[in-house]
């Protein structure tokens, strides 16, 4: 060997090994939108529905915010941090008019078996109802909280007050605030105020509150705690669905799009968490067309279409993924797990991580 080249050569290698095995997130957050169709997160205001009375009550106040001649300008419009920073800095799966396509593989298509899915990488036929069971099969929450580093640095926050069973919070031992649960522990000042402000709010509906309460519960709880992993399901997208209020349906799909900015933000306006954290967000289902885009199900055609955005400092920025390709629901786990430094070794029946979102 010519000797000139030696310190080149260990140069190459030292850092070749590196990168091969040490990733620069430190840090998940795990994001989701429980019923935001791929048609609104790609296309903006849906122009079957945005114009129907039935569905809106103020058409042409809505349209005002919401509607525009392109589907790109009406998702920036709808969603202006997805199509800015994360179309710029990150990526986005799911866009069927490309046949990029990321379904979800549990039969249901519903709430708990997305929930499972996702936050355990595969898809479980037996759980089939939306029912507050302890949910047998362990989540990617459960398991990296038992790993080096993680130890009580994994938190989840959500709208949806069966949250507490899908993590099995009894068994995992992880800090899940969903529902109406108040703040506890060492609270701040701020969190004082959110419980008496939760506690006399009025809200639309018994088993979910409104994400703002979630959104900033997760928040005060980021800044006192500093958790590693953090997951934040938001609710109110598939509720609003549900009760036919188009109007407010997206304008929830907006606001969270500004929740998960302000999150953003703050992770990138902190020296420990800046470009050390990635973001992975997405949603537990599809929902139907048309006429039946308030709802979803095995019977409600298209539920089972959903997408993926992932932002982060070891996700190119693809953007728009627009290859043919076919993703699924169940690969999220791994995904994360992946990105926090982790395989989940011979858990056969777990999705494969997203390659591409890995480099
Ligand atoms: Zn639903």
């Amino acid at each position: 060997m010519n000797v000139r080249f030696l310190p080149l050569i260990l140069l190459v290698l030292c850092t070749g090994g590196a990168q091969a095995q040490e990733l620069n997130t430190k840090n998940v957050f795990l994001i989701t939108l429980d019923g935001l169709r791929w048609q609104e997160f790609y296309s903006g205001a849906d122009s079957l529905l945005l114009h129907d009375e039935r569905w809106v009550d103020e058409v042409d106040a809505l349209s005002e915010r919401f509607w525009a001649d392109s589907a790109v300008e009406r998702r920036a419009r709808l969603m202006p941090f997805f199509w800015s920073t994360v179309a710029e800095h990150g990526q986005l799966y799911g866009n069927r008019s490309y046949g990029n396509l990321v379904d979800v593989s549990n039969k249901h298509v519903f709430s708990y078996p997305g929930y499972n899915e996702i936050l355990t990488g595969f898809a479980d036929e037996a759980i089939d109802s939306n029912a507050k069971r302890p949910n047998p099969n362990v989540t990617l929450l459960e398991w990296i909280n038992t790993q080096e580093g993680f130890d009580g640095l994994v938190a989840a926050f959500g709208s949806w007050d069966v949250f507490p069973y899908i993590i099995n919070e009894d068994r995992s031992g992880i800090v899940v605030n969903a529902g109406f649960e108040a703040a506890e522990g060492d609270i701040s000042a701020r969190e004082a105020f959110l419980n008496v402000l939760q506690e006399q709010t009025p809200s639309p509906w018994s088993t979910v509150r409104l994400d703002v309460f979630t959104h900033h519960f997760a928040k005060e709880y980021l800044i006192r705690e500093r958790p590693r992993l953090l997951y934040i399901a938001y609710g109110e997208t598939d509720d609003f669905a549900h009760d036919a209020e188009y109007d407010s349906y997206l304008e929830s799909a907006h606001r969270t799009d500004a929740f998960i900015e302000d999150l953003w933000n703050w992770v990138q306006a902190d020296d420990a968490y800046r470009d050390r954290t990635s973001f992975v967000i997405t949603t537990d289902h599809g929902r139907g067309f048309k006429d039946e885009w308030v709802g979803h199900g095995a019977d409600w055609e298209g539920s089972n279409h959903i997408w993926i955005a992932v932002l982060g400092p070891d996700s190119s920025g693809l953007g728009e993924v627009r290859d043919t390709a076919q993703l699924y629901q169940n690969q999220v786990a791994a995904t994360v797990v992946r990105l926090l430094g982790f395989e989940y070794g011979n858990r056969v029946a777990v999705g494969p991580p997203i390659e591409s979102a890995l480099r």
